[in-house]
């Protein structure tokens, strides 16, 4: 596929950002210094496989700005992994981080492996490697630079992480705060896995609560009784789908790289992962039907289509047979700038990677947070907020000479624990920033779609804060 774009990833990125940068007011030199990549760093090291052989690895980690500190992207293990791919996916997360106002700069890592080729001790072996590569050339740390998962990577390869980095820094208070997306005992934070995709129903969701847009679109406004698909059921694909299932949408087909399936009445999509954890594939799920390739789910009529597994996969071939409404873009850069062309003519609404899917970095923000500050969200306020709100529900039945039942009275008064205040942050930051970028579309009328917008916002923050660093006085 590669051979025939003639352009890369990062320079898609780089398209996008020239045709939102023509439309502020920022000077050539901040806009070229916003584009590009600060710190690139590849390496090679040698890890001893199983088998005793020995293989030479590449991978990489991509510091795009420093504008703000530390650098915050995931790092990825895939087969296709380069430079250009980590470039482009770390700017994408400098502009994701500025609009939903999280105090980053960008960066992102990659292994080219492919995570399925190895076994567990080789993955962390490799893993840990690179983690002390990183430390050696002071690429990671609480204050310097924070990875986090992403495609191919987890908990597991988090919890390695953090366990390297603090043996090579004994003492290191903050080490915790290396990288995010940990495991809970390893100092994660409640409400991470699933923050993605949250995210990404919560962007969406606000997008289909705004009558004016979805008059527009020829929708009833609302998520309920929508038709979803999804493309990658992988962490943040299986949680839009669950997400979406919950929120009373029907997602009408799942789609992994074996293949597609569909079924209008729904599915559910843990059902369909049992399936495929129990027979090694999506295909010949009970009740529905298979698509011949995958690459077919993203051309079915449906409401929303969310692609959720990697870039390019919709572009200027294939979009003018999209027939969705409206394409969440749960991946980072699964459309093309050509797909945007064609988007815009069929009057599709794209919404974009680069905000929609920062529910992960959001959370993850909290997750730093918490390891700085060395405490459990709620720890402090959960059981005063409790005493509290139950002495207000005595005061009031007693006043009123009325009563509240009692599973009604537990639920008023409960504190909020960890994962709920983790999950209204979230739900916070994804309206606001639906509301923001919208607003932004919708008041100029040069700005000619959503990513235009949200590179527009982006930008203003990004150089607002270079100016007030006065590093361009
Ligand atoms: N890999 C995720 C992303 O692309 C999360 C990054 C993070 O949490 O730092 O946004």
């Amino acid at each position: 596929m590669s051979a025939t774009k003639p352009y890369s990833f990062f320079q898609s990125v780089e398209r996008s950002f020239d045709k939102a940068a023509k439309l502020t007011k920022w000077d050539l030199g901040i806009l070229e210094q916003i584009k590009a990549c600060n710190s690139v760093y590849q390496m090679r090291f040698p890890v001893k496989m199983d088998d005793g052989s020995i293989e030479v690895i590449e991978a990489y980690r991509v510091q795009h700005s420093q504008h703000k500190t530390p650098c915050k992207g995931g790092i990825r293990f895939s087969d296709e992994v380069n430079q250009d791919e980590v470039m482009a996916l770390a700017s994408l997360m400098t502009y994701k981080c500025a609009i939903v106002n999280v105090p980053f700069g960008g960066g992102k890592g990659g292994i080219k492996i492919n995570p399925r080729n190895y076994s567990t001790y080789e993955l962390e072996k490799i893993t840990r490697r690179y983690t002390s590569e990183l430390v050696k050339k002071n690429f990671i740390g609480p204050g310097i630079d924070v990875p986090a998962p992403d495609y191919g990577t987890g908990e597991r390869e988090m919890s390695w992480i953090v366990d390297t980095y603090a043996s090579l820094k004994p003492g290191e208070i903050d080490a915790a705060g290396c990288v995010t997306g940990k495991p809970i005992t390893q100092g994660g934070v409640r409400g991470r896995k699933e923050a993605t995709g949250l995210g990404v129903f919560f962007g969406i969701r606000e997008v289909c609560n705004m009558e004016d847009v979805m008059k527009k679109l020829g929708l009833k406004t609302g998520v309920e009784g929508k038709t979803v698909v999804v493309q990658g059921l992988g962490n943040v694909g299986y949680h839009s789908a669950k997400f979406f299932r919950e929120g009373g949408a029907k997602v009408i087909a799942l789609a992994e790289y074996e293949g597609a399936i569909m079924n209008p009445n729904g599915l559910n999509e843990e059902e369909v992962f049992q399936h495929r954890k129990k027979t090694g594939s999506i295909l010949n799920f009970p009740g529905a039907t298979n698509l011949a390739k995958n690459t077919d789910a993203l051309e079915l009529e449906c409401d929303i289509l969310i692609p959720a597994a990697l870039e390019n996969v919709i572009n200027g071939e294939n979009a003018p047979r999209v027939k969705a409404k409206i394409i969440g873009e749960a991946a980072n850069g699964p459309c093309t700038p050509e797909a945007d062309e064609v988007f815009a003519q069929k009057g599709i609404l794209c919404v974009p990677d680069m905000y929609l899917n920062a529910g992960g970095v959001t959370v993850s923000y909290f997750e730093w947070l918490k390891n700085l500050s060395h405490v459990r969200y709620g720890r402090m306020e959960k059981r005063f907020n409790e005493n509290m709100n139950m002495k207000i529900i005595n005061q009031m039945e007693s006043l009123t000479g009325k009563t509240v039942g009692a599973e009604e009275k537990k639920s008023i008064a409960h504190g909020a624990d960890e994962q709920e205040l983790v999950h209204s942050g979230l739900e916070e930051t994804m309206i606001s920033a639906t509301r923001e970028i919208m607003e932004l579309w919708h008041s100029n009328p040069d700005i000619p779609d959503m990513r235009t917008a949200a590179y527009v916002s982006a930008i203003n923050k990004v150089a607002t804060s270079y100016v007030e660093l006065g590093i361009f006085p």
